[in-house]
C-alpha cells in the first residue's frame, strides 16, 4: 500500500513540476530541460533546432470581456489543435497566459521552421466554438534557431519572444524570424510605455488632429474624424498605430480615450462659436473604453459641459469590438443612441459582421474600409464589394462613408455609386485644429 501511494505521489509531484495544469502541456521547466538536451545533440550532430513562440492576438480582450472561464476553455482548445500539428519528437509547452512554445529538435534550415509556423497560423486562423461563443482567433509567431540566434535555452526563448513582438507590431497574424536588429524592440516599448503613462497623467503631448469629411452630393465639408497624435518630447510625432496598443495593454486607454473625447467635443464648441456650425465630429472608440463603467456618463457630461448637441457627435467602433461581447456592446450602444449621438462601424468589410448583427445594433453609418477603396478603380471585385456595401447600407437606412479617398477618380466613382460621404488624402490628411479651421474657411467645394 505504502509503496503504491509513494509511486502515485511521485507521479503527481512530477506532473505538477513538469506539466501545465490547465492544458496538460509541458511547462517552462520541462521545455528548458528538453531544450538543453536538444541543444547538446544539435551541437554533436552539427544540426539546427528551432523555437516557435506563439501568442494569441487580443487574448486579453477575450478574457476581460467574456470571462476567465471562456479564456481557459479557449486555451485548452488551442492546445488540442496545436497537439495535432506537431510530431512525436517535438515538444509543445505553455509558458503561461496565452503563450505557447514549440521546440523542433531538428530542422534543416529556417525554411522548415517557417513552414511549421505558417501552417499553425493558418490552422488557428478561423472560427472556434467555445461554449456558446464563436471566437475568431489569430496568432503572432516568433521563431529563433540554434545556433544562429542563441547559445542556450534562455537566449533562444527570449529571442523568439522578441521576434513574436515584432510580428505583433507589424500588424499581428504574422510570423517573424529573429534578427539582431530586433533586439532593442522590447526596450523601446518599455520606454514608450513609461512615457505614455506620463503623457496621459499630465495631459501633455496628446493632440487631436482632424481630417475633413466631405458630403458627396453638396461637396461641402460635413465634419471631421478626430485622430489622436502624440508629440513625444524626444522622438517627435508618434502615430496611433505606434501607441494605441500600448495604451490598451496597460489600462491607459480609458483615460487616453477620455482626453480625446473631451478635446474633440471642446473643439466642436469652438467651431460652433466661430460660426462654422453643424460640423459633425467622428471619434474613434476602442474596445477598452467599452469595458469601463462610465463611458456613457462621461460622454453626456462632456456634451453638457461644452453645450454641444449630441447630433454633432458620432462614435466609430470596429467590427471586432462589436463582436467580442455582444451583450455588453449592445447595451452601451443602446445607451449612446438614447443620448442622441450616432454610431458608425469602422473599417467595414474587414471583420466578420453580417447583416443579422447590423440589424441588431443601433448603427447609423458604415465606413467602408480603405483597403477596398484603394483598388476600386483597377479591381472589379473591390468595386463590386463597395457597390454592394453601399446598396445594402442604404436598404437598411444607413449612411456610408468611404475612407482612403486619394484621387479624383476615386471621388467621381464613389459619387456615381451614391456613397454619402468621402474622406481621404485627396481632400486633406488629418491636420491640427487651427489648420482645420483655416482649411474650412478657405474651402471651395468643386461642384
Ligand atoms: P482609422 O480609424 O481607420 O483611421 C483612418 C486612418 O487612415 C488614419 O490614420 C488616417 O490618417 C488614415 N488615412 C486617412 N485618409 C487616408 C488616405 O487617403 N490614404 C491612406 N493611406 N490613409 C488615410 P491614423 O491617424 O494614423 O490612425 C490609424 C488608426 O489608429 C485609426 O484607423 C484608428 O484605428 C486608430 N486611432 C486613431 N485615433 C484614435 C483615437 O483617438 N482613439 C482610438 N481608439 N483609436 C484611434
Ligand atoms: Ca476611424
Ligand atoms: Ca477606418
Amino acid at each position: 500500500m505504502d509503496i503504491t501511494n509513494d509511486i502515485k505521489n511521485k507521479k503527481t509531484i512530477e506532473k505538477l513540476a513538469y506539466y501545465d495544469s490547465l492544458t496538460g502541456l509541458a511547462n517552462r521547466t520541462l521545455l528548458r530541460d528538453r531544450m538543453n538536451k536538444a541543444i547538446q545533440s544539435a551541437k554533436r550532430e552539427k544540426t539546427k533546432l528551432a523555437i516557435i513562440f506563439l501568442d494569441l492576438d487580443h487574448f486579453k480582450l477575450i478574457n476581460d470581456t467574456l470571462g476567465h472561464s471562456v479564456g481557459d476553455d479557449l486555451l485548452i482548445h488551442i492546445a488540442e489543435i496545436l497537439k495535432v500539428h506537431i510530431r512525436e519528437s517535438d515538444t509543445l509547452a505553455r509558458l503561461g497566459g496565452d503563450e505557447f512554445v514549440i521546440l523542433l529538435p531538428s530542422v534543416k534550415s529556417n525554411i522548415d521552421a517557417q513552414n511549421v509556423a505558417s501552417k499553425i497560423q493558418q490552422t488557428l486562423q478561423s472560427k472556434h466554438d467555445i461554449g456558446n461563443h464563436q471566437l475568431y482567433i489569430t496568432s503572432s509567431i516568433g521563431v529563433s534557431l540554434y545556433p544562429n540566434h542563441g547559445e542556450d535555452a534562455e537566449e533562444l526563448i527570449r529571442n523568439a519572444d522578441t521576434a513574436m513582438y515584432e510580428a505583433k507590431n507589424s500588424g499581428r497574424n504574422n510570423y517573424k524570424i529573429y534578427s539582431k536588429s530586433m533586439g532593442n524592440y522590447i526596450d523601446q516599448q518599455m520606454h514608450l510605455e513609461k512615457d505614455l503613462i506620463q503623457a496621459v497623467k499630465n495631459k501633455t503631448g496628446i493632440e487631436v488632429f482632424y481630417q475633413p469629411k466631405i458630403d458627396s452630393i453638396s461637396s461641402f465639408i460635413s465634419g471631421a474624424e478626430a485622430l489622436v497624435r502624440w508629440r513625444h518630447p524626444t522622438n517627435g510625432m508618434i502615430f496611433p498605430d505606434q501607441f494605441i496598443h500600448i495604451a490598451e495593454s496597460t489600462g491607459l486607454m480609458i483615460e487616453l480615450g477620455n482626453i480625446i473625447i473631451e478635446e474633440s467635443i471642446f473643439q466642436v464648441q469652438e467651431w460652433n462659436k466661430l460660426g462654422l456650425v453643424g460640423l459633425k465630429i467622428a471619434i474613434n472608440l476602442s474596445a477598452r473604453q467599452f469595458q469601463g463603467s462610465n463611458l456613457v456618463t462621461f460622454i453626456s457630461s462632456m456634451l453638457l459641459n461644452y453645450q454641444v448637441s449630441p447630433s454633432q457627435v458620432e462614435f466609430e467602433i470596429t467590427e471586432t469590438l462589436s463582436m467580442t461581447n455582444m451583450t455588453n456592446t449592445l447595451r452601451i450602444l443602446t445607451e449612446l443612441k438614447a443620448i442622441g449621438v450616432s454610431i458608425a462601424i469602422d473599417d467595414f468589410g474587414t471583420g466578420h459582421s453580417s447583416l443579422a448583427y447590423l440589424k441588431k445594433f443601433p448603427v447609423n453609418t458604415l465606413k467602408i474600409d480603405r483597403s477596398f477603396v484603394m483598388d476600386i478603380i483597377e479591381n472589379d471585385e473591390d468595386k463590386t464589394i463597395v457597390q454592394t456595401i453601399i446598396s445594402m447600407a442604404h436598404s437598411l437606412g444607413l449612411n456610408t462613408v468611404a475612407e482612403g479617398v486619394e484621387t479624383l477618380e476615386h471621388v467621381e466613382l464613389l459619387q456615381s455609386m451614391d456613397c454619402d460621404q468621402l474622406q481621404g488624402y485627396y481632400f486633406s490628411k488629418a491636420i491640427p485644429k487651427d489648420e482645420f479651421t483655416k482649411f474650412i474657411q478657405n474651402y471651395i467645394p468643386n461642384n
